[in-house]
């Protein structure tokens, strides 16, 4: 027979305790015992509120139609068979195991099990422990998280992808900066330059030809954590021309080769493309202090 080796608890509240009879009332004893009763009931009152550690197949909370995980609402036909809502809309309210309707009935009690769970993070490095149903959202945003890098198909943590660039991509358009101070970058071939801040952040500056000239704009190449934002100024300067763009920037882990909507548009015929060199500022908001 199977061993149930996937259940754990460590709850071992509901030990019964030793009754305390009239027969040996010694009145040190008794003070002792009182004092266990109430160190125990505080224990068990602890756990209660702390919950259980449990250890449970990963698949049990997985929608047995379409394998992803089972978020509520969660539907179950009458004989028990549960599923995710989008296979309840896809299958058009009918069970595939029993053919009865599915779609009426919730599963509330998994739904309470699911919304009570807590995870920690996958993310190497990671000790966060997170809401169930927060977890893609911190994981998204998790400092831990995997970025990729642009130019090869690298992929690691925030810093360990700075050093990878810092190491293996000296020959592409690589610098480092500090937030808040303007720097220059000459606009060379490359497609873009990759931006290497002192918290191992990574920026890119994107530059793409467009019918009236150049199109510049910004982009970090790390978590969307929520307790940091950027701005970003871009700025090209030829006497006596000078043009000018500031912009809240975003983030991703990996950047597709998609080019922000917000951009500085250098038109060819005022600025010559061979000298062109644009002054950049990023300045960091930390969301809380
Ligand atoms: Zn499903
Ligand atoms: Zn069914
Ligand atoms: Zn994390
Ligand atoms: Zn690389």
């Amino acid at each position: 027979m199977e061993k149930p080796s996937f259940y754990r608890t460590k709850n071992k509240s509901i030990k019964k305790r030793n009754k305390v009879t009239e027969t040996n009332k010694d009145p040190n004893q008794e003070d002792m015992l009182k004092y266990k009763e109430v160190a125990s009931q505080e224990k068990e009152n602890e756990e209660v509120s702390r919950g259980i550690l449990v250890l449970i197949k990963a698949d049990v909370f997985h929608c047995p139609i379409c394998c992803h995980a089972l978020d509520p609402p969660i539907h179950q036909c009458q004989n028990g068979h549960v599923m995710c809502s989008k296979c309840c809309v896809n299958l058009n309210g009918k069970c595939p195991s029993c053919s009865e309707i599915i779609g009426l009935i919730r599963c509330l009690t998994l739904e309470k099990i699911i919304e009570s769970m807590e995870i920690s993070c996958s993310n190497a490095g990671c000790d966060a422990i997170v809401s169930y149903l927060d977890r893609a959202s911190h994981q998204k945003s998790c400092i831990y998280a995997q970025c990729f890098c642009p130019l090869c198909s690298f992929q690691g943590c925030m810093s360990s992808l700075s050093q990878h660039v810092a190491d293996n991509h000296k020959k592409s358009a690589v610098q480092l900066f500090s937030y808040e101070s303007c720097f220059d970058v000459r606009v060379t071939d490359h497609e873009l330059n990759i931006l290497i801040a002192p918290d191992n952040r990574l920026f890119l500056l994107l530059i793409k030809d467009v019918a009236e000239g150049v199109a510049f704009s910004v982009i970090g190449i790390c978590p969307a954590a929520e307790d940091y934002k950027f701005t970003y100024k871009l700025s090209v300067y030829n006497h006596p021309n000078y043009i000018e763009l500031r912009s809240s920037g975003s983030m991703t882990c990996e950047w597709k080769g998609v080019h922000p909507k917000t951009f500085l548009l250098v038109p060819a015929d005022a600025f010559p493309c061979h000298k062109l060199q644009v002054c950049v500022t990023i300045t960091k908001k930390n969301m809380r202090p």
